[in-house]
């Protein structure tokens, strides 16, 4: 176990089992369909990889990052889009992957955002719901775990751009980023 982590919440088996489990039942929603997978760079990105090699339909994928504006970790829910689509989506399916829903606040904007190029459908999928610190009620179609209100890290999962690469979910030692509070504003860094 990595030494800034307090301990293990969900294992890479874990993991893999529940990410299975969702491709099932986004390739029986989506049967006949091919939708348009859109990853949240870049906390998404290993989620996103392993779900959409568990579709048994096909699949098109696009990316869009984003980051809050200002650095404080209380998220204002305005949403600066760093990178956007590379696809019209109008009339398409889409399917949005997000690492975690927390607030809400990224979510609910992305979705709001999203609804007004005209899809043929959004759906939202999330691998991950903390549902304790819920401020705005995003509708999530597809979520993997919820968890306690704990900072996480793993699995595409950062703490100031580190730990993305871990095979597993872990809570973050608290000391870890109240140590650094003073200098560094957040948990969440930059780029979600
Ligand atoms: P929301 O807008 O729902 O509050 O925030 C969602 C974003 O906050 C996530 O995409 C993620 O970047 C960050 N976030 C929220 N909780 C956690 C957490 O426990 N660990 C990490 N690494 N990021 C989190
Ligand atoms: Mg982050
Ligand atoms: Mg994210």
């Amino acid at each position: 176990m990595h030494n800034d982590t307090e301990r293990v919440l969900l294992t890479e088996q874990e993991i893999a089992a529940r990410v299975r489990q969702l491709g099932e039942e986004i390739s029986r929603d989506y049967a006949g369909k091919e939708p348009l997978v859109v990853g949240i760079l870049k906390g998404a990105v290993i989620f996103m990889a392993d779900l959409v090699r568990c579709l048994s339909i096909p699949v098109r994928m696009d990316f869009m990052a984003v980051s809050s504006y200002g650095a404080s970790s209380q998220s204002s829910g305005v949403v600066r889009i760093l990178k956007d689509l590379e696809h019209n989506i109008g009339g398409m399916d889409v399917l949005l992957v997000e690492d975690i829903v927390d607030t809400g606040l990224t979510l609910n904007y992305l979705r709001e955002n999203l609804l007004t190029r005209g899809p043929a459908s959004l759906k939202i999928c999330t691998l991950l719901d903390k549902p304790g610190r819920r401020r705005v009620n995003v509708p999530v179609d597809y979520n993997g775990f919820i968890i306690p209100d704990e900072f996480v890290v793993g699995y595409g999962l950062d703490y100031n751009g580190r730990y993305r690469h871990l095979r597993d979910i872990m809570i973050l030692k608290r000391e870890v980023y109240t140590a650094k509070e003073d200098n560094e504003n957040c948990p969440a860094d930059d780029g979600s």
